[in-house]
């Protein structure tokens, strides 16, 4: 067994509001700059939807990801090694700039200098690519609040199989947001893809990053990441990824995504795992398999045996402590309402997600039924399927019964909660229905409900001791530099953590 420390994150969606602060305070922090303007490292997609770029669920078209090959190993959807160095110069899995957007401003100088006349001036939208008028046809998220529904959504990969029963007349559908972030996975296959060693996964706390120094824009890792995460910069030349924030993570702060979330949705923490059982697990035959697999690859920090284990190889104690106090250890492990986004690509992604209970209640509320009253939720979960499959498409590689389950144990709570505040009862018959205890219950809907800052981001400081040994090594921003945040000035944090983590790789954690 090898145990290894992960960030890790869990979002609740039944909090997001879609209000898009996460993607512009990030944008704000990481991509606003001349190369990736049209990169959100965070964006939020309204589902159903296709998303962005177009369709980057269709693995089909993309070639994302890993699959298993003939013999049952793991390979890369996009080909073998020989053949994705024969595409280097014209790959045939890369989006284009219509796949995204075209990024654009507006001619805001007009407004400012125009002479006075009989007619308001108007500010033309124009290209951030090439200078000119531009017409506005999409973007980052366009589909916004079903916006674009009608039109688009049915084109949702994750549609696939429930796309006649859905309807697509507004009122009748159903929606949600889901904000995405790079994984950071376990299996990552942007590392893998990489030909130049640029991409790597750090050793100490999981986070994957670019080496700008290494990389040659060959855009492997482009194609490769089934969640289209890492993006080119046209002005650099180089791919630029989500970097979880690591300056603040390494003082033991939240991700400006997480820090600026309205909704409160977000928890971060740290979760053990055994680095020598991620290739099997993820080798599982049945897609419908690899969420209790991948669940089964983190480590209970609780088990004395596991403790010792990793304190003997060099995790650090208030890790340790911090992987026992992890909000996400729970909601991922103990309670098992955390789900992982599209397990079935097998690159075993470490951003997790409670599946929304709102388009459950809003099904029950359309059939005047009662959406506080756990009976009439139970009812419709196991009768109105739609949303349940549509989310076990997005999170259980198409098993509704582990979505059902999820929902109910989410329904169950709010029941004993109201049973609880309205007149002190307890209904036993409804805590075994979900199989928890009324204290688990009290403790998930703390965690769920009114979580502190400190109890939803628990994040363990770097080791300064860590940052001595790699003092002869070349430390820094993988996207500093010219062209990086901050137009080339210093990273967010640098100076606050001189003694920063975000070396190369120092062993073997490439697979
Ligand atoms: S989600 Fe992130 S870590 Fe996973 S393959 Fe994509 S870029 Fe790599
Ligand atoms: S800031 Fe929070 S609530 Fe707003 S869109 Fe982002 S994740 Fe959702």
């Amino acid at each position: 067994m090898r145990v290894m420390a992960q960030v890790a994150m869990v979002m609740n969606l039944d909090k997001c509001i879609g209000c898009h602060t996460c993607s512009v305070t990030c944008k704000q922090t990481w991509t606003n700059r001349e190369g990736v303007e049209y990169a959100w490292f965070n964006n939020v997609e309204t589902k159903p939807g296709i998303g962005y770029p177009k369709r980057y669920e269709d693995q089909e078209r993309w070639k994302g990801g890993w699959e298993l090959d003939r013999k049952g190993r793991l390979r890369l959807r996009g080909g073998s090694r020989t053949q994705r160095l024969l595409s280097l110069f014209a790959n045939p899995d890369m989006p284009s700039i219509d796949d995204y957007y075209e990024p654009i401003t507006y001619d805001y100088d007009t407004l400012l200098s125009a002479p006075a006349g009989e007619h308001t001036p108007v500010a033309r939208p124009k290209s951030l690519l090439t200078g000119e008028d531009t017409a506005i046809t999409w973007g980052a998220n366009w589909e916004d609040d079903l916006g674009g529904a009608p039109e688009h959504a049915p084109g949702d990969p994750n549609l696939e199989g429930i796309r006649e029963k859905v309807k697509f007349e507004f009122e009748r559908t159903f929606m949600f947001h889901l904000p995405r972030l790079c994984e950071h996975c376990l299996n990552p296959a942007c590392v893998s893809a990489c030909p130049s060693g640029a991409m790597y996964k750090r050793e100490e706390d999981g986070i994957v990053l670019v080496d700008q120094d290494k990389c040659r824009g060959w855009r492997m890792c482009v194609s490769s990441c089934p969640y289209k995460k890492v993006y080119l910069n046209h002005v650099t030349g180089k791919a630029e990824k989500c970097t979880f924030c690591f300056p603040r993570v390494e003082a033991g702060q939240p991700t400006v995504c997480s820090e600026t979330c309205v909704g409160r949705l977000r928890y971060l923490g740290i979760v053990l795992y055994d680095a020598d059982a991620v290739t099997a697990a993820l080798s599982v035959p049945d897609p419908e398999d690899l969420l209790d697999a991948q669940r089964a690859l983190i480590l209970d920090p609780h088990d004395p045996e596991i403790a010792r284990e990793a304190l003997a190889q060099g995790i650090p104690h208030d890790w340790l402590e911090a992987a026992r106090q992890s909000p996400v250890h729970a909601l991922i492990s103990k309670y098992k309402v955390a789900l992982p986004l599209h397990p079935e690509y097998r690159t075993a992604p470490m951003v997790w997600y409670i599946p929304p209970l709102s388009p459950v209640l809003d099904a029950v509320t359309a059939v005047d039924g009662d959406s506080s009253d756990p009976d009439d939720v139970f009812h419709a979960i196991r009768d109105l399927r739609i949303p349940v499959e549509y989310l076990a498409n997005l999170f259980t590689a198409g098993d509704p019964e582990v979505v059902a389950g999820v929902l109910m144990k989410l329904a169950g709570m709010r029941g004993h909660m109201r049973n609880r505040s309205l007149d002190g009862t307890v209904d036993q018959g409804l805590l075994d229905s979900i199989g928890l205890t009324a204290e688990e219950v009290e403790d998930l809907y703390r965690l769920l409900a009114i979580a502190k800052y400190e109890d939803r981001y628990v994040i363990p400081p770097a080791h300064k001791e860590d940052a001595a040994r790699l003092a002869g090594l070349e430390t820094g921003c993988p996207l500093d530099g010219e062209g990086g945040p901050g137009m080339g000035g210093e990273a967010p944090g640098r100076g606050a953590v001189s003694l920063s983590l975000s070396a190369p790789p120092r062993k073997g954690v490439k697979r």
